[in-house]
């Protein structure tokens, strides 16, 4: 099966045209100062039809387009039922519409994170897994899972997505979701900056002079010695592996997969995570094993195959 695929991330959006578990060709456009969603909609056009030309293939040939959207998304109705902070306006854009005009196709949307899991499970580190379930590390925290084979969706699709939503601390800081302690409020690319910036001796720290505070440049001041970044780290890394525990006693699953761009740092978390796991977890068979996503970045514009080929009438 042809199809394009959207993800459209919290700083970029990616497109791309798969054939089953090959990304034939992609492309990414950079969304972070992006004023609406309406606003990116002919450059990302463009771009498809480049995609499509440069790898010799037309839109006809094409199954459908599927979209990952960092909010939550009723796949059953084509709906985005609600955002936070990001493409506030997709809301009251008809995509489908959208992608009937410009390409003649039909097009299926669904959480960002599960269509990650998707991609993954069709293509990537955890191929034909059952049981598994997904953080995704990067602006934000996403999670998805998926039990006996299909994603968790729930009677209102927001089930299992909410995974960087789940409180990891009742005293902890106030998150943009309207609750308090999240795992995304303690450890993600939105609120590092604030949690570094309020550690202990922070002005005498070298990412005190670091222009833009990221898990790249925390994880390299933490390998230089840096003491506030090492004291960070640990804190993130801790945040991580409980919602890991959260999520198997959650879902149960075979494995817990981490991906997004903070698991270029895959070497300091992983380790960590499996042993903290391993410690925590109560099960009755064993340990999930702990394992780093294949795909990178792809592996959301990945999962639109298997996203356009199921049959959602039995969700
Ligand atoms: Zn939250």
């Amino acid at each position: 099966m042809l199809a394009l695929s959207l993800d459209m991330g919290g700083t970029h959006i990616g497109c791309g045209v798969v054939r089953d578990d090959e990304l034939l060709g992609s492309a990414s456009l950079d969304s972070e100062l992006a004023r609406s969603l309406e606003s990116l909609l002919p450059c990302i056009a463009e771009m498809l039809r480049t995609l499509l030309k440069d790898n010799g293939v037309t839109a006809e040939d094409c199954y459908g387009i599927a979209a990952g959207f960092p909010g939550i998304v009723d796949v059953r109705n084509g709906r985005i039922l609600s955002t936070l902070k990001k493409y506030e306006d997709a809301i009251h854009l008809d995509l489908g519409q959208w992608a009937i005009e410009q390409f003649g196709l039909s097009l299926r949307m669904e959480n960002d994170a599960r269509m990650a899991l998707l991609g993954e499970q069709y293509a990537g580190s955890v191929r034909g897994v059952q049981d598994v379930v997904m953080i995704t590390l990067g602006t934000g925290i996403g999670g998805s899972a998926m039990m006996l084979g299909k994603l968790v969706r729930g009677a209102h699709a927001q089930a299992a997505c909410l995974g960087g939503h789940m409180p990891v601390n009742y005293l902890g800081h106030k998150c943009t979701c309207g609750n308090v302690g999240c795992a995304e409020a303690e450890a993600s690319g939105w609120s590092l900056p604030r949690i570094v910036r309020e550690t202990r001796g922070f002005k005498k720290s070298s990412l005190a002079n670091v222009a833009r505070i990221d898990f790249r440049a925390l994880f390299t001041a933490a390998r230089n010695g840096d003491a506030v970044a090492n004291t960070v780290r640990l804190h993130c890394l801790k945040v991580w592996a409980a919602s890991a525990v959260a999520l198997v006693h959650a879902y149960d699953p075979e494995v817990v997969v981490f991906g997004g761009g903070v698991m270029q740092s895959a070497d300091d978390i992983l380790p960590f995570v499996e042993e903290h796991v391993e410690k925590h977890v109560w099960t009755s068979w064993g340990t999930p094993r702990v394992c780093a996503a294949a795909l990178g970045g792809n592996a959301a514009l990945l999962g639109a195959v298997p996203l356009l080929s199921e049959d959602l009438r039995s969700q």
